[in-house]
């Protein structure tokens, strides 16, 4: 069974699509949505008619929370709220009503599944440093926990008492190991690339792959421009950070 596992789209229909092309050609038998449908791009109806179109298991981001009334703006950064406001403005209701009802974590073929953190998933923080991570394994049970949210593609392996980081690889389950990966993000990337990111994972063999995807960046960022959608917010697609 190979699983593509998908997190923070962002209403980046262009990256979207491109993505979805990509995992059609690879054979993907599932797709995972780790949630962060809308916020920031330009199309977060068709995003999110896409993801309840396509994926067998989706969850619930921050700024879906935030779009529809679950989660308060007041720690977003201005961008954010910006486009949090802009986007409850243009949701459509069944897009609204989809988004109310996903839940913060789920599981597939031995691993567990959340937007955030497996300790705290509604309190939306962030995992970048092998020390925040070592205290994660204990919130879940499988072997591998796949996450989204910060924008920044790179897993983290516990053995034993240890716990390093790795930028993105492929790689294959040890026996005695366990993993946090970070699948990076479909519409706005932050680690310092410009192309969509996602990652497969295929069981029983264990192999976890991590995959970059070129997509119309140029048509992206004018939707963004032409919604009036904070031109910053643009601009950052460009440089992927
Ligand atoms: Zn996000």
């Amino acid at each position: 069974m190979r699983f593509a596992i998908i997190s923070d789209i962002h209403a980046n229909l262009e990256a979207l699509q491109a993505v979805l092309k990509k995992i059609e050609s690879l054979g993907a038998d599932k797709l995972v949505c780790l949630g962060d449908t809308v916020g920031y791009g330009a199309n977060p109806n068709e995003c999110t008619e896409l993801v309840r179109e396509k994926a067998q298991v989706v969850l619930c981001g921050n700024h879906d929370h935030a779009a529809v009334g679950g989660t308060s703006i007041e720690f977003f950064n201005s961008y954010a709220r910006a486009a949090i406001l802009w986007t409850m403005g243009v949701l459509k209701p069944d897009c609204k009503e989809f988004l109310k009802g996903l839940p913060l974590t789920g599981s597939i073929d031995g691993a567990f599944l959340v937007h955030a953190t497996p300790s705290e998933p509604a309190q939306w923080n962030y995992v970048f440093e092998p020390h925040e991570a070592a205290g994660e394994f204990d919130a879940f049970q499988e072997q591998v926990c796949f996450i989204g949210h910060s924008h920044f593609a790179l897993f983290f392996t516990k053995e034993g008492a240890t716990c390093k980081v790795t930028l993105p690889g492929d790689f294959s389950l040890a026996k005695d190991a366990r993993y946090l990966v970070n699948v990076g993000s479909v519409g706005q990337p932050r680690d310092g690339f410009n192309t969509a990111c996602f990652v497969t994972y295929d069981m029983p063999e264990g192999v976890v792959q991590f995959h970059r995807v070129e997509y119309d960046l140029s048509l992206a960022y004018q939707k963004i421009i032409k919604a009036r959608l904070p031109r910053f917010l643009a601009e950052r697609l460009l440089i992927g950070e």
